[in-house]
């Protein structure tokens, strides 16, 4: 299959491109496009088949839930049931956005092997011109996880959905780099009080300011927590060569270089723009040390990049907790399967 890219950042054929990414969901295909988080790969969520193709292009593990997207609020009745006060409140604040709300499922509309196992269903509506007009002209709801293979660091670019995914999906929708560059929060509404499961953009402490109190659980990327909780069952977000977690230390930065190139090793480290180590052999800055969402914004970037190189191991420098850090630290201890570099 020839896979086509698109730019939609053209004015000029936008509507014929919107049309044609549409014909080709309601022939039961898939079609990768960008959302403000990284790129999704979209199909119709009530139709299996077409939710199928999803797995097979990935080459995704059948037993992780996918998220549904919608266009509009109000398509969330559709799907779900018992849609709290504090649910409502959630959407009203943070969408369209990076947020993604867990519910009871309602019987009979998204297709068995979106939520395999679970009677409950993730929802977000998202925050891009490109995924919202595709939404509004399908009319549909989208299954969309990240638009790259299993294990890779999520695409914020679409070249890098080409890279994995060339000659495996029809179309897609380039719509320039995407914003956030970490995936959404997902919040249970099920739970009382609500339960984050993965740290995003939309952090606790943006939640607890509009419904109050919520627990969080132990995959949040925190230090201590232990590197294989349920939620990490896969890899994911893994570059190539090895990748260790190093606190950001410039001495200790520096000579873990040091040992690692008497061992022979060709070192590649990414960090803040203010730890550049003129020893390592690539270092990748991702933003000010301060401005964690830069960092996040820049992460998936860089972690593909090291792909690019000689590198044999690559450091990632950690950031603190505060604000998107949660996120940041979730994703990059999920990279690195909870890796720290220790001499
Ligand atoms: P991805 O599709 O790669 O963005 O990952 C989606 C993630 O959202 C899954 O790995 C789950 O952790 C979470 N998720 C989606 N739907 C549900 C659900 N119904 N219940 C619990 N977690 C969900
Ligand atoms: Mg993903």
């Amino acid at each position: 299959m020839e896979t086509i890219m698109i730019s939609v950042d053209n004015f000029m054929d936008k509507e014929k491109t919107y049309a044609q990414a549409v014909d080709i969901l309601k022939s039961e295909d898939v079609v990768a496009f960008p959302t403000e988080t990284v790129y999704g790969l979209g199909a119709i969520a009530t139709n299996e088949r077409a939710v199928q193709k999803i797995f097979e292009a990935k080459g995704r593990p059948s037993d992780n839930p996918l998220i549904v997207h919608i266009g509009t609020q109000e398509e969330v009745a559709y799907y779900a049931e018992e849609i709290t006060a504090a649910a409502k409140k959630l959407m009203g604040a943070f969408w369209p956005g990076p947020l993604t709300l867990v519910f009871r499922q309602k019987r009979g509309h998204i297709a068995p092997n979106v939520t395999p196992g679970v009677d409950t269903v993730g929802i977000r509506m998202p925050d891009h011109p490109v995924a919202l007009n595709l939404l509004r002209q399908l009319k549909e709801p989208l299954a969309a996880p990240s638009a790259n293979r299993s294990g890779k660091p999520s695409p914020t670019e679409a070249q890098h959905v080409k890279k994995d995914l060339d000659g495996r999906i029809p179309l897609i929708l380039d719509g320039g780099r995407t914003g956030v560059g970490l995936e959404s929060t997902v919040i249970d509404m099920t739970t009382e009080p609500p339960t984050i499961l993965r740290p995003g953009g939309v952090t606790k402490e943006m939640i607890e300011g509009v419904i109050g109190p919520v627990t969080a659980s132990d995959s949040q990327g925190n230090k201590e927590s232990v590197p294989r909780s349920p939620g990490m069952k896969y890899t994911h977000y893994a570059p190539e060569a090895p990748l260790y977690m190093i606190e950001p230390d410039a001495g200790k930065i520096d000579k873990a270089i040091q040992t690692l190139h008497n061992d022979g090793q060709q070192v590649a480290v990414i960090g803040p723009d203010e730890l550049h180590n003129t020893r390592a052999d690539w270092y990748f800055a991702i933003g000010a040390r301060n401005d964690t969402e830069t960092m996040a914004t820049n992460l998936y970037h860089a972690l593909r990049r090291c792909d690019d190189t000689e590198s044999t191991i690559i450091l990632a420098v950690e950031t603190d907790l505060a604000g998107v850090g949660t996120a940041f630290m979730n994703r990059l201890s999920k990279a690195a399967d909870g890796k720290r570099y220790t001499d």
